[in-house]
């Protein structure tokens, strides 16, 4: 080559620019990436070369690298690299053609699909640079013994290329950025950027190289590369501080590392949670050959796991197409699930090997298995038998080991009802009937996370013959009820009668049982069914439906027994007192039922002390 020479790009690109940078605005950052992954890329290809013994090696003290650098005053960005180069031919052919037109060609694929993001915007490559700058030059020198080539294109329709006296072998990028870009000029933004999009590069990326004792800004071998087996705690430790910023350590983690239908490698951390704005919070980066594609990509993990923080890498995944094909690709479903399945795979083996951490880390772990759960039925069937809850006594139990056996057919069209487990919602309030409980010697979980709720009825939809689930104070009644009491029948009438006429202005519902535990008075009871189609209206906003009460009244208490021979005056008074008493144990008094309770209790006082005078 001799001449300068000058040409016409073959494309007709006049009107691609504005459509491009008007498409890809949101995130053209992603430039940088696209021109240091053609860097790395370079350096890959020559080290090949080398291996082959196709190339003479570089010399000892040559380190494969790419330095990125900002000139403030000629309002330039450079990214260079020590690989393959290229020639003439091959600028000629691999820039101004395939470059060019590989953009013309994403362009109309991405018009395709119809906008509609495509991961990444892979394949935008070279000419995404145009993006940002209003010309770009590149000097690069093939490892082949050829002169070093200069070439320039404002990236519309003409482009000049000629000699240059690049001595050193690789690629020099020399963006001239365009008035607006000026912040790509900040080397503050430039790390930020190499931080984010090229973190896990196979190459030592510098930026502003400042000598032999300079740091990379990337980090060229990643852990989850290496084999699980070789991996210390404290460098799982060490990396997921690293990639995700968080200074406390992670729960636990899971390696994955799959050969089959594609390759897949990379960590799953189990965050240390407690609410859920954390939860929220979960961060997972996907990888292409350790160059970053994007963060939480819900077609190709499922999306409860992004609830938690992890690198995933795809070498094979198809990237460079649209989400809505990824979502219906068969491949991509199976990577979703083997994921899924890891964690899970997991998760039973901590549970199995150490239950002591497994139960440490329940209460952070349990929230995105319950999530899980609710929105993957293989992860349900597979991961069911761990879900632990604690009982009264504090001890962690398998919720499926409280399940009944399943009902028969025969005894389902009976309509016998599957074994109740009773469940704690809030531990305050429902203090009284827990002490029920622990001295009739009957158990309860405890179900305050704020998915259990939703969790509860989705168990009783999946195991309709196994389990149903009763808040402590539904059915105290069946519960509590003391079976061998049951000779009382025309008294317990009696006291029926008392009550329900000593209660008529309240609206609740009077029930005679002979409970286990004689010193509660009563206790007040709503049938489960209707309290959750309560809260369920509320939490669809269709208004307040105030819960039927029933009052069980415990015909083995002694104020019980004894109302019915009081005169008609006292009859009412200590009814209404024992239903207050129980009603605070199940919820907040109004301001109308708390002056009343309180004007009884004033007079209960002041006879008290005057019999005492
Ligand atoms: P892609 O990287 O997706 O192939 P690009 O438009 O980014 O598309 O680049 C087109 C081609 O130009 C590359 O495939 C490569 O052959 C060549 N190329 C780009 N940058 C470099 C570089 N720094 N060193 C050597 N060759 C390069």
């Amino acid at each position: 080559m001799s001449a300068k020479k000058e040409g016409n790009i073959r494309i007709s690109s006049e009107n691609m620019m504005p459509i491009i940078k008007k498409w890809l605005y949101s995130d053209k950052d992603i430039f940088l990436r696209e021109i240091v992954s053609n860097a790395t890329d370079a350096i890959t290809k020559y080290r090949k070369l080398v291996e082959l013994g196709s190339a003479s090696a570089p010399s000892a003290e040559e380190k494969y690298c790419v330095k990125i650098s900002v000139d403030k005053d000629a309002k330039t960005l450079t990214v260079e690299d020590n690989g393959i180069g290229m020639s003439e031919e091959e600028v000629e052919k691999y820039i101004t053609q395939i470059a060019f037109s590989g953009a013309a060609d994403f362009l109309s694929k991405y018009e395709k699909a119809g906008g509609d993001g495509i991961i990444g915007h892979f394949g935008l490559g070279f000419y995404s640079a145009y993006m940002v700058s209003e010309n770009i030059e590149i000097f690069t020198k093939s490892y082949q013994d050829t002169p070093a080539v200069h070439w320039e294109s404002d990236g519309n329709s003409t482009y000049s290329i000629e000699e240059c006296d690049k001595a050193d072998r690789g690629t020099k990028v020399v963006m001239h950025l365009a008035a607006g870009e000026e912040e790509f000029l900040e080397e503050s933004t430039i790390r930020g950027l190499v931080r984010k999009y090229c973190e896990f590069m196979p190459y030592e990326i510098y930026v502003n190289y400042k000598g032999k004792d300079d740091k990379p800004v990337n980090n060229i071998s990643p852990l989850y590369l290496k084999n699980p087996a070789d991996c210390t705690e404290e460098e799982y430790k060490t990396f997921y501080r690293e990639t995700f910023s968080d200074y406390t350590d992670p729960l636990f983690w899971v390696h994955l590392n799959m050969e089959y239908p594609y390759r897949l490698k990379g960590i799953l951390y189990f965050p240390k949670v407690r609410n859920k704005v954390e939860l929220e919070r979960g961060k997972v980066k996907l990888f292409c050959n350790q160059v970053f594609i994007a963060e939480n990509i819900k077609e190709v993990i499922p999306e409860y796991l992004m609830l938690l923080n992890g690198v995933i890498d795809c070498p094979d995944i198809p990237l460079n197409v649209s989400r809505s094909f990824l979502q219906n690709d068969r491949q991509v479903q199976k990577i979703s699930k083997y994921v899924a399945k890891k964690v899970a795979d997991a998760l039973i083996d901590l549970f199995n090997k150490d239950r002591e951490k497994y139960e440490k880390c329940w209460e952070d772990t349990s929230m995105f298995v319950k999530f899980g759960c609710l929105k993957d039925e293989d992860f349900y069937q597979k991961i069911k038998d761990v879900i632990i809850y604690k009982n009264l006594a504090g001890k962690y139990v398998p919720l499926t080991s409280l399940f009944g056996a399943e009902l028969t057919d025969e005894e389902a069209k009976e309509g016998k009802q599957p074994k109740a487990v009773y469940y704690v919602s809030d531990e305050n309030l429902q203090a009284q009937y827990v002490q029920m409980f622990k001295d009739a010697g009957l158990d309860a979980v405890h179900c305050d996370n704020y998915l259990d709720p939703h969790f509860i009825s989705f168990m009783e939809y999946k195991e309709p013959r196994k389990v149903r689930f009763l808040r402590i104070d539904a059915d105290v009644d069946e519960a509590l009820k003391n079976a061998a009491d049951e000779n009382a029948e025309s008294k317990n009438g009696e006291i029926e009668k008392a009550f329900t006429a000593a209660l008529k202005e309240k609206n609740v519902t009077v029930k005679v049982s002979s409970l286990k535990n004689a010193d509660i008075p009563a206790v007040i009871n709503v049938d489960e069914f209707m309290r959750r189609m309560g809260e369920m209206n509320r939490f669809y906003g269709m208004g307040e439906m105030p819960p039927q009460l029933t009052l069980i009244v415990n015909a083995a208490n002694e104020s019980v027994r004894t109302l019915a021979s009081l005169p008609e005056e006292r009859q009412k008074f200590v009814a209404e007192q024992i239903y207050y008493l129980a009603l605070l144990s199940y919820r907040k008094l109004t301001p109308d039922e708390m002056k009343a309770f309180t004007a009884n209790n004033m007079q209960l006082l002041q006879e008290y002390a005057a019999q005492k005078a």
